[in-house]
C-alpha cells in the first residue's frame, strides 16, 4: 500500500554534523512507513546528511530555498543545481520567513520556482496570512495573490506542492482550526485551478504547529495532503510520531 501523504520537516537553521544521528534515527524509525517523508536541512548539512542516509534512502532531502539563476556572483546564495549536486530531490520556497524576514516579493518565489523545476527539483511553495491580515478579513485575498503570483507557468505538468503555513501559527503552538483550514484549502483548489485548469490537481499541505499531539486531526481533514512539520521535526521521537499519525 503506498500513500500520497508528504511529511515533511523544516530543520530552518538549526541542526550541526551532530544532527545526522537524528535524521539517522528518523530514517530507521520510519523504514516501513507508507508516507512519503522529506527533511530540508540547512544547507550546511545537505550533502552529509544525503550520504548518511544513502542513495536508496526512503527520505527525500530538499533546501530550504535557492536562487532563482542558474549561478554566477551572487554571494551568499545557492543555486536549485547546486541542491541537487548536494543531494536534495525537493526545495522549499516563499517560507514566511523568507517572505518577511527577507522581504522576498511573490514574483521572485516564481522566477525560483521556475528555476528549481528547470534544475530537475520539486518545489515545496508556501503560502500564508499574517495575522493582522486575517484580522481584517484579508485571508483570502492575501491567499490568492501569493497563489497568482508565486507559482510560475513553468509548473504545468510538473510535481510540486503548495503548503498553507498561517504566519501566525509558525512556531506559535497556536494552530489553525479545522474550519480555518478547511476554508483556506478550498480557497487554494479554487485559486489554483482557474490558474492552472481543473485537471491541475496540487499536492496541498498544512504547516503551523504541527506536533505529535495533534498531527492525527490535521492529516484527517479532508483534501490535507500532508504536514509541513518545524520544530517538532528536530527530535526524531516526535517526528516519528507525526510520520505515523499519517492516515
Ligand atoms: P512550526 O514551523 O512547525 O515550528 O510551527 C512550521 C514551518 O515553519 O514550516
Amino acid at each position: 500500500m503506498t500513500s500520497h501523504t508528504l511529511i515533511a520537516g523544516n530543520w530552518k537553521m538549526n541542526g550541526l554534523l551532530s544532527s545526522l544521528d537524528e535524521a539517522r534515527a528518523i530514517a530507521e524509525g520510519s523504514s516501513d512507513s507508507v508516507v512519503k517523508i522529506a527533511v530540508f536541512p540547512p544547507f550546511t548539512l545537505l550533502h552529509a546528511m544525503s550520504e548518511a542516509l544513502g542513495p536508496d534512502s526512503h527520505i527525500l532531502l530538499g533546501g530550504q530555498d535557492c536562487h532563482h539563476e542558474d549561478n554566477g556572483a551572487y554571494t551568499g546564495d545557492v543555486s536549485a543545481a547546486q541542491l541537487l549536486d548536494a543531494g536534495a530531490r525537493m526545495v522549499l520556497l516563499g517560507h514566511s520567513e523568507r517572505r518577511h524576514g527577507h522581504k522576498e516579493a511573490c514574483e521572485l518565489v516564481a522566477l525560483k520556482a521556475r528555476a528549481a523545476v528547470k534544475a530537475g527539483l520539486e518545489p515545496l511553495i508556501c503560502v500564508g496570512e499574517t495575522l493582522e491580515q486575517r484580522k481584517e478579513g484579508l485571508t483570502h485575498a492575501v491567499l490568492s495573490k501569493q497563489l497568482r503570483d508565486s507559482l510560475p507557468d513553468d509548473l504545468i505538468g510538473k510535481a510540486f506542492h503548495v503548503s498553507y503555513e498561517p504566519v501566525w501559527a509558525i512556531g506559535t503552538g497556536m494552530i489553525a482550526t479545522d474550519d480555518q483550514i478547511i476554508d483556506a484549502f478550498a480557497l487554494i483548489r479554487r485559486v489554483i485551478s482557474e490558474r492552472f485548469g481543473d485537471e491541475f490537481k496540487p499536492h496541498l499541505l498544512y504547516g503551523g504547529s504541527v506536533k505529535p499531539d495533534n498531527a492525527a486531526e490535521v492529516l484527517r481533514l479532508e483534501g490535507v495532503g500532508g504536514a509541513l512539520v518545524g520544530g517538532a521535526s528536530l527530535k526524531a521521537a516526535d517526528f516519528l510520531k507525526i510520520i505515523h499519525s499519517a492516515p
